[in-house]
């Protein structure tokens, strides 16, 4: 792996995540909810920040990016279908784009649904993508500027990036999606033995994030929805849980 990659847990749910490229020198931050968390972890690390890289405009993803750009001098990326309402942006990115942070590269994913501009971000040779709030442990965004239809086919482009790859989310929603998950599919055993882990892990108080695509695809009840109007029957139901 070329990133070193550190998460960093804010506000009741929120996990930014701090990624190091050591060739270059160069640190990233995805969705800072805050900045003085982050700044703090930085400093501890001896990373120093460069860029901010944002999935969409959610304050609890953008929260810290213009004290982090003062105090680091950062250039921050997001969607160009969300320039408007991300004022700090300084490069503006859609689906297919490259990013690069240092000497890795990193591609860009429409993924609207959640927000109508969201993108995740993919790093193909080192398996792992940051997917903001599209896809979850055992969950999926809700669907505020989207459809299901979009969500449905979410789920296969991330489905596609393959089962090794990583998933990095932006909060620890795991029980509850768990928990919803098992009335969905009482039957699946790979769901109730992840359940068991994830209990004795959030009773430690220890995140359950990143997640993989394998275990997304034996999991989780809304990528592994059959159809669209399974997708919607699902997430409407967990709105209402
Ligand atoms: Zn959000
Ligand atoms: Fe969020």
């Amino acid at each position: 792996m070329a990133l070193e990659i550190v998460r960093v847990p804010v506000l009741s749910d929120n996990y930014v995540w701090l990624v190091h490229e050591p060739m270059s020198g160069e640190t990233m931050v995805v969705d800072p909810a805050v900045a003085p968390p982050v700044l703090e972890k930085a400093e501890e690390l001896g990373w120093k920040i460069s860029q901010i890289w944002n999935t969409h405009w959610h304050p609890d993803h953008t929260g810290g990016n213009a004290e982090i750009k003062e105090v680091t001098g950062c250039t921050i990326t997001g969607p160009a279908a969300e320039a408007e309402r991300i004022p700090t942006l300084d490069v503006q990115v859609k689906g297919g784009d490259a990013v690069r942070l240092g000497e890795v590269t990193a591609h860009v994913i429409h993924v609207p649904a959640h927000t109508a501009g969201h993108i995740a971000f993919h790093f193909a040779d080192e398996k792992a993508a940051f997917v903001g709030d599209t896809l979850f442990a055992m969950g999926c965004g809700r669907l505020f500027e989207g459809t299901a239809e979009q969500m449905f086919n979410n789920m296969r482009a991330l489905e596609a990036l393959g089962d090794e790859t990583d998933i990095y989310c932006a909060h620890e929603y795991t029980l509850s999606n768990g928990r919803f998950a098992l009335t969905v599919e009482p039957d699946n055993t790979a769901l109730a033995q992840r359940m068991e882990e994830v209990v004795v892990l959030r009773d430690r108080g220890e995140p359950t994030v990143p997640t993989t695509i394998a275990l997304e695809k034996a999991t989780n009840p809304f990528m592994r929805a059959r159809s669209v109007a399974e997708l919607a029957a699902r997430r409407a139901a967990k709105d209402a849980a």
